[in-house]
């Protein structure tokens, strides 16, 4: 039987920005209560507890000079890290590290066969860039994750498929001429909504051109587009060959997210989820790590997040 590894555990909820900034932990509260509602019907769900990275992962993909600046500031508690989206708060360095600590956890259960599949809800931060936080997100830790398994496990070829509302910036330009980092992204078209990027013609460059797909969407957009943007992901991933796929499914593309204008359902998050199992399945021995990303709606948030955990599990 499968086993798919759920992060859960109270430093989780310590990556919570101070009223009344959209992320904080009731989204989080909202997703566990729907999981254990519906717990008798996800088979094969162990509960994973968080780990706390050390710098030495972090500065897998950060420069130490700004994990130095975000450790400085959480001393400090206040301001920001950014230009003004993201806030330093008491504790802010050590709920950053717990959400990278945590998917690197999912991930090397996922390498010794210990789980087929993760998911950390408070991942997915994809707009940390290696030298700054930016929309939310203080350490990346998809980006600390790709790095880990390019150099530290020695993969081939990583797959990166993200559906928040959100450009994923962070691992798009980050690793925007590394060939061995597949990447795809449908979101929210640049020109209407943060962080402004991820245009179709963003392939990638020098020898990695051809190995980043952009799929913007008109705002409204609903679940006929994104199944329709989402065909052109699985032909893209059928055309490449990895070892590894990470999801970075972000809830704020459902309809009546505060911060986006897409109009998705939670259909596209069970699609996407039990999709991408299957091409695991057949590239990669099934490896499939999900992280959370955006989603400030909680009720969407536990919606969404749930199917992911429902189609991880259900197959197989
Ligand atoms: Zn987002």
């Amino acid at each position: 039987m499968r086993r798919i590894g759920l992060a859960r555990g109270p430093e989780l909820f310590l990556y919570s920005f101070p009223e009344p900034h959209p992320l904080n932990r009731i989204r989080l509260e909202a997703f566990y209560q729907k999981i254990d509602s519906e717990g008798k019907e996800l088979q094969g769900l162990l509960f994973v507890e968080p780990e706390k990275a050390g710098k030495g992962d972090v500065t897998l993909f950060h420069t130490p000079s700004y994990v130095e600046f975000v450790e400085e500031r959480c001393r400090v508690g206040r301001g920001y890290l950014d230009y003004g989206d993201t806030p330093a708060f008491p504790g802010c360095f050590e709920a950053a590290s717990y959400v990278v600590g945590t998917t690197l956890k999912l991930l090397r259960m996922i390498l010794s066969g210990e789980i087929s599949a993760g998911f950390n809800p408070m991942g997915g931060l994809h707009h940390a860039r290696r030298d700054r936080a930016g929309g939310f997100c203080i350490f990346n830790d998809a980006g600390v994750a790709i790095e880990y398994l390019l150099r530290r496990e020695n993969i081939r070829n990583v797959a990166y498929v993200d559906i928040d509302a959100h450009h994923g910036d962070g691992v798009c330009y980050d690793f925007y001429s590394e060939k061995r980092v597949i990447f795809a992204d449908i979101h929210q078209d640049g020109r209407t909504l943060y962080p402004g990027t991820g245009f179709r013609n963003e392939t990638g460059e020098g020898e990695a051109r051809g190995t980043k797909l952009n799929i913007p969407l008109m705002p409204y957009s609903g679940d006929e587009e994104f199944f329709q943007a989402f065909q052109e992901v699985e032909q893209f991933l059928e055309k490449h060959e990895f070892d590894f796929l990470l999801l970075q499914c972000g809830a704020d593309g459902l309809m009546g997210d505060p911060l986006t204008n897409l109009q998705y359902s939670a259909k596209a998050h069970s699609y996407a989820a039990s999709r991408l199992l299957k091409i695991a399945e057949k590239k990669c021995g099934g490896r499939i790590l999900a992280m959370g990303g955006g989603g400030y709606d909680p009720v969407n948030v536990a919606h969404a997040w749930t199917a992911v955990v429902k189609a991880f599990a259900e197959q197989g």
